[in-house]
C-alpha cells in the first residue's frame, strides 16, 4: 500500500490523545497523525464533570481507573500541578435495599485494599447534620423518597482539569514527532481490496468490488483529501457510531444526552464546610443520591448537579440542556435529602453525550474490521480511564501487528495492575461481571 501514515487517529479528545501518545511512546518509529474537526479536547472531554475514582466493582473497570489515577498522579507531579488533580472523595448514599445489594461488592473492594468505608446512617448524621436522612416532609413523602441507610465513602478519588490532561498528551505526542491536523472533518474511509484484481498486468478500475474482501486504508476528509494509513483508529467519542455506521460495521456503542446544571443559593454554605469527611477543601464529597442524582461542590460556592437517566432518554446526539428536567426530575429529590437546595437558582447548564456500551458499560478497544480499531464507548467514565485505555489500544495494535508471534493478551498497567485486553473487545466482554457502581 502507498501509505502515508502507520496510524491515523480520528479524535483529539482525551481517548484519542492518550492513545496517540502511548502508541508513539511505545513505537517512536511510527508515523502517527491525529485528526479532529475541532481543536484539542473540545468534544465531550470539555463537557465532563471531571471526576475520577477507582471505586468500581468489576475488575476490568477497576484496573483501568486505578491505573489511570496512578498515571495522573505522575503527570500532576511532572507538570507541577498543571492538571489540577485535587482529592475529592465520592459518597454513594444507599437505601437499605441498596446497602444489602452492594454489601458483597463492598466487601470485595475492602478485601482488595480499595480505600472505602461504609458509613452508617448515624455516622452520616454526625458528619453532615444538614443532610435529611429520612425525608419526611409532605412533598418528599408524595415523591416516595426513601430513607438513607448508609453511605460508601471512597477516598482514592479526585477532580481534575480534563482539557489540561488532554493537552499534556498532545504536547508530548507532538514533541515526540507525532502530527496533528485540526479543524478537518473525516467523512469516510479509504477502502482497498485485500487482493487487487489485475487484467493484462493492470489493476481493474473500480475496486474494491462488493464481492471482494476489503480493508480500510485511511480516511477521506470533507475537503476531498484522502489520507492513507495502515491503521485507522476511531476515537471520535459519541460521534464514533456515525463513522462505524458509515463503514457499515456495528460497534455496540450509542450516544445519550447527559446534562448538568450549576445552581447557587444562599443556604448552600454549610455544605461547603463539612470537614469530617476529610475532603481536601472541607466540602461535601462528590455525592450520589440513591436515585443516581449526583452533586459536586464548586469553589465558586454553588453545586453542579446532574442525573444520568436511562429508559425514556432516547439514543441521540441531541445536546440541548433542558431546564424542566432539573425542575421535574432532579430538584424534588435533591431538596428532599438536602433542604438547603430548596431555593437554588440555575446559573448555568450544559449538555453533552455519554458514549455507551449499552449492555456492559465497558469501553470498547477492538478491531471492528481489518485496518480499523474502535477506541470509544467509555460509558461516562472516559476521563477516569483514559490513560489505561490508551495503553490497551497500543497493546491491541501490537497484538494485531504481530499476531503470528503469539503475543499474549495480558497487559501490565501502572500501579501493578494486569488486564486481559480481551475484556474490552466486542466479543470478549460478555464474560465480564456487570458493574454495580454506575452513575
Ligand atoms: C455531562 C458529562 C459529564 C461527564 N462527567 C465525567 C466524569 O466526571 N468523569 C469521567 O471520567 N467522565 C465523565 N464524562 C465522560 C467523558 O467526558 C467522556 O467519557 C470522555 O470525554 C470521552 O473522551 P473521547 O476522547 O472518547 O471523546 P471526545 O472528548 O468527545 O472526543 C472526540 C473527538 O472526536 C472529534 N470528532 C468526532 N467526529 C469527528 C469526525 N468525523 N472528524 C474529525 N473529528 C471528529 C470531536 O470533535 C472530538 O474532539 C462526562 C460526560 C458528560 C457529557
Amino acid at each position: 500500500m502507498n501509505k502515508e501514515y502507520d496510524v491515523v487517529v480520528i479524535g483529539a479528545g482525551i481517548l484519542g490523545a492518550s492513545t496517540a501518545y502511548h502508541m508513539l511512546n511505545a513505537h517512536p518509529d511510527m508515523k502517527i497523525l491525529v485528526i479532529d474537526r475541532e481543536m484539542v479536547a473540545q468534544g465531550n472531554t470539555s463537557k465532563s464533570v471531571a471526576m475520577v475514582r477507582d471505586t468500581f466493582t468489576s475488575q476490568p473497570s477497576f484496573a483501568l481507573a486505578a491505573s489511570t489515577i496512578a498515571a495522573f498522579k505522575e503527570i500532576d507531579k511532572e507538570t507541577d500541578g498543571a492538571i489540577a488533580l485535587n482529592r475529592m472523595m465520592y459518597l454513594w448514599l444507599f437505601t437499605s435495599d441498596q446497602t444489602a445489594k452492594n454489601k458483597p461488592a463492598i466487601n470485595r473492594l475492602l478485601g482488595a485494599g480499595v480505600d472505602v468505608e461504609l458509613l452508617s446512617a448515624d455516622k452520616l448524621a454526625e458528619y453532615a447534620s444538614c443532610m435529611r436522612l429520612t425525608p419526611d416532609d409532605e412533598e418528599s413523602l408524595a415523591y416516595g423518597i426513601p430513607p438513607i441507610d448508609s453511605g460508601l465513602l471512597c477516598r482514592n478519588c479526585y477532580a481534575l482539569d480534563p482539557i489540561a490532561v488532554t493537552q499534556y498528551y498532545i504536547d508530548k505526542f507532538r514533541a515526540a514527532g507525532g502530527e496533528t491536523l485540526l479543524g478537518k472533518e473525516v467523512i469516510d474511509f479509504v477502502r482497498r481490496p485485500v487482493t487487487p484484481l489485475c487484467y493484462e498486468g493492470d489493476e481493474i478500475p473500480g475496486q474494491p468490488f462488493s464481492t471482494q474482501q476489503q480493508q480500510a486504508a485511511g480516511v477521506k476528509l470533507a475537503d476531498g483529501t484522502e489520507i492513507k494509513a495502515e491503521t485507522t483508529i476511531i476515537a471520535a467519542g459519541a460521534w464514533s457510531r456515525e463513522l462505524t455506521d458509515k463503514f457499515g460495521k456495528g460497534s455496540l456503542i450509542s450516544p445519550k444526552k447527559r446534562q448538568w446544571f450549576y445552581v447557587e443559593g444562599n443556604d448552600l454554605a454549610p455544605l461547603l464546610e463539612l470537614p469530617a469527611f476529610g475532603n481536601e477543601d472541607g466540602c461535601l464529597p462528590f455525592t450520589i443520591l440513591p436515585q443516581g442524582i449526583y452533586m459536586k461542590a464548586s469553589k465558586e460556592g454553588g453545586f453542579y448537579v446532574a442525573l444520568a437517566d436511562d429508559v425514556g432518554r432516547e439514543i441521540s446526539l441531541d445536546t440541548t440542556p433542558e431546564r424542566q428536567y432539573f425542575i421535574d426530575d432532579i430538584h424534588p429529590f435533591i431538596k428532599g435529602y438536602f433542604p438547603a437546595f430548596e431555593a437554588v437558582t440555575i446559573k448555568a447548564m450544559d449538555a453533552g453525550s455519554y458514549c455507551y456500551d449499552e449492555i456492559y458499560r465497558t469501553p470498547v478497544v477492538d478491531w471492528i474490521h481489518d485496518g480499523i480499531m474502535l477506541v470509544s464507548g467509555a460509558s461516562g467514565s472516559g476521563i477516569m480511564k483514559a490513560d489505561a485505555i490508551g495503553r490497551v489500544a497500543t497493546h491491541r495494535q501490537e497484538v494485531g501487528r504481530v499476531s503470528n508471534m503469539q503475543m499474549h493478551n495480558y497487559l501490565q498497567l501502572p500501579g501493578d495492575l494486569i488486564v486481559d485486553i480481551e475484556d474490552y473487545s466486542i466479543r470478549g466482554r460478555s464474560r465480564i461481571e456487570p458493574e454495580q457502581l454506575v452513575i
